[in-house]
């Protein structure tokens, strides 16, 4: 099955989607994660979005269209991709949904994990002790938060007249969460 992991940042995606990889075989799609190898290869591409990303900002929708269609030869290959971060823009959404369709496999399911606000900036301040993400300052992270609420979040309504969308509680533990979201799969 094709899913989309939907929610803000901060909102545990990346580390349900890779929890969803162990257990059901699926390969996951982050753009960022993309994005972030890019930069760190100081390939031209890497070079391109660097500043963007550190901003918080998006980068075009073209660049990261054709990264998602360079690999869903390998995530049909393993039975389904679950998307993470992308898509991120109507345009996005509308052109991963003209991708699969012309291979016969449209998305499944989006799930929206539910976080309070403070509660992402308190993940992300861990994870900028963690990891030390360019953009995990709390100045992108206003930014991302903004760019979210203004260009990401029209996707909700998108995803609610296809009928594929449902509310996943983000709250709490990695393994409550990853417990609600095996059973929103599994209904
Ligand atoms: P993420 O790891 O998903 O939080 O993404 C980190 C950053 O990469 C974002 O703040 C954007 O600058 C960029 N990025 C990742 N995915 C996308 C996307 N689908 N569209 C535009 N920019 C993206």
């Amino acid at each position: 099955m094709n899913l989309i992991l939907f929610g803000p940042p901060g909102a545990g995606k990346g580390t349900q989607a890779k929890k969803l990889v162990a257990e059901r075989g699926w390969v996951q799609l982050s753009t960022g994660d993309m994005l972030r190898a890019a930069i760190a290869a100081e390939s031209e591409l890497g070079l391109k979005v660097k500043d963007i990303m550190a901003r918080g900002d998006l980068v075009s929708d073209e660049i990261v269209i054709a990264l998602i269609a360079e690999r869903l030869p390998e995530a049909e290959a393993a039975g389904g991709a679950i998307f993470d971060g992308f898509p991120r823009t109507v345009a996005q959404a509308e052109a991963l949904d003209a991708l699969l369709e012309s291979r016969g496999k449209p998305i499944g399911m989006v799930l929206r994990l539910v976080v309070d606000q403070n509660e992402l900036v308190e993940r992300m301040e861990k994870r900028a002790a963690e990891e030390g993400r360019a953009d995990d300052t709390v100045e992108a992270f206003k930014n991302r938060l903004e760019t979210y609420n203004a260009q990401t979040a029209p996707l909700i309504p998108y995803y609610q007249a296809q009928g594929k969308l449902a509310d996943v509680d983000g709250m709490g533990g990695i393994e409550e969460v990853s417990a609600r979201i095996n059973t929103a799969l599994d209904e």
